[in-house]
């Protein structure tokens, strides 16, 4: 199997060793390929990486909405209308003293996101901010943080460069804990208008319930979209947008690759079939 140089820096990146005879790089090239992450060499996974993922019988693409149509949001909405018109201040102003939940009263810092807010390539959505990104006021910015800035990396790019991001939800559930429906109902026209403003060229969504959030977004049936991260990521789905539709790839939340490794060879796959249909 023959990499290029970016490829083998992407399996770098994610902590995956190749397990297969890699041909000699070129001394200069190796040089700039970073060393794999001390994990030990881990057996063969059964699904071949570099393979584009290919559309399962159990996964419905989405039907394509032509640009102007509304865009259908089958998941749990909370009416709030006056969110709909804000330009980018006053969305960060609203966010900021948002109390819409309980969340409100327990966080340090409401987290709206971090990153270019121009037409940026990729809009990254994650789950919700943990201990330090509510201490801090800014997304990913604990150990899983530190390995999605690799795989950013791996993709050519970086935290503020062509990239925004954000989560679900903007305040910490107390200890962890997975957000509730009520709470996601009530930050999603937040993550709604962040779409409408950053009007970003393709999404990434990182984790079960960014993937919900986003393909209940994207129009993905319920009984599909709820199904496991394992049955949904490999496949690219389509937003609509007032720019027309663009690509949703997901993939494994960084917190859950650094518990379970040997899933990053899977991640990998996403993250190369997110370049395959990057914003050109
Ligand atoms: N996990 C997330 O999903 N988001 C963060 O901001 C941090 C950890």
């Amino acid at each position: 199997m023959n990499l290029d140089a970016r490829q083998r820096a992407m399996l770098a990146e994610m902590g995956v060793r190749p397990w297969w005879p890699v041909p000699a790089a070129p001394a200069a090239e190796a040089a700039r390929v970073p060393e794999p992450e001390s994990e030990p060499a881990r057996p063969v996974v059964a699904e071949a990486p570099v393979a584009a993922p290919r559309p399962r019988p159990d996964m419905r693409p989405v039907p394509t909405a032509p640009a102007a149509a509304p865009v259908a949001v089958p998941v749990l909405q909370a009416e709030r209308p006056e969110i709909a018109n804000l330009d980018w201040p006053a969305l960060q102003d609203t966010l900021r003293g948002c109390e819409a939940c309980a969340l409100s009263k327990g966080r340090c810092n409401v987290v709206p996101g971090v990153g270019d807010t121009d037409r940026p390539d990729w809009l990254v959505v994650g789950e919700a901010p943990g201990e330090q990104e509510d201490l801090k006021g800014e997304p990913f910015v604990g150990a899983a943080g530190q390995l999605l800035d690799r795989m950013l990396n791996a993709m050519g790019l970086a935290r503020g460069e062509r990239v925004y991001i954000t989560n679900v939800i903007k305040c910490r559930p107390p200890h962890n804990r997975n957000p509730e429906p009520a709470e996601i109902a009530q930050c999603l026209p937040f993550l709604q208008r962040q779409i409408a403003l950053l009007r970003p060229r393709a999404v990434l969504a990182v984790g079960r319930f960014a993937a919900q959030t986003v393909l209940g977004l994207a129009g993905v049936d319920e009984a599909v979209r709820t199904g496991p991260l394992g049955k949904l990521r490999g496949q690219v789905y389509r937003l609509p947008t007032a720019d027309g539709d663009i690509p949703v790839v997901v993939s494994y939340h960084p917190a859950y690759l650094l518990r379970s490794p040997a899933e990053k060879a899977k991640a990998w796959a996403d993250l190369c079939l997110a370049l395959e249909h990057r914003p050109k």
